[in-house]
């Protein structure tokens, strides 16, 4: 079990765009260390730039903190579809402690991804499964809550998380 340290905003590498993760590469320890340290966190993703490692790979489990747990791995994760309709929904991040923000986002995606076994993966995700992959897959791109807000609100939860103890 390997804990890994979180990096916080606003540490460039989470500005950064990740590289593909290439077929041959071995990131199964990567991946079990990612969910020790999403699940000991505590959060429901987490992103391999989140950890310093400047691969487009993320983590999410959407459930395990209400019922039986259901963790899934997104290597080259990519969009294909996204809804027109959009929602707010309340956002935190383990990179920017204690600051929730309010984000807008389409209400479902269809993402292509290849999994831990290399298999590739398609599926449309709903809910919170499609705000949690959209908030990882930004982390990927070098994108925070923050570049989602309007100048005011960002102003706004800047100061707030400048203010943290
Ligand atoms: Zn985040």
């Amino acid at each position: 079990m390997g804990i890994l340290p979180i990096l916080r905003w606003p540490d460039t590498r989470l500005e950064t765009v990740c590289d593909p993760v290439e077929p041959d590469e071995d990131i199964g320890r990567l991946i079990i260390d990612m969910f020790d340290t999403m699940y000991d966190a505590p959060g429901r993703g987490l992103a391999a730039p989140q950890v310093g490692v400047m691969k487009r790979l993320f983590v999410i489990d959407v459930t395990w903190k209400e019922a039986q747990p259901s963790p899934v791995v997104f290597v080259n994760p990519k969009i294909v579809e996204a809804s027109e309709s959009r929602s707010d929904a309340e956002e935190a991040c383990l990179s920017i402690p204690s600051i929730t923000t309010i984000i807008t986002r389409p209400d479902w995606v269809i993402m292509e991804w290849t999994d831990a076994q290399g298999e590739t993966q398609r599926q449309r995700l709903d809910g919170a499964w499609a705000r949690c992959a959209q908030h990882e897959l930004d982390h990927l791109n070098g994108i925070v809550t923050f570049d989602r807000l309007d100048a005011p609100a960002r102003h706004a939860a800047e100061a707030q998380y400048a203010v943290q103890p």
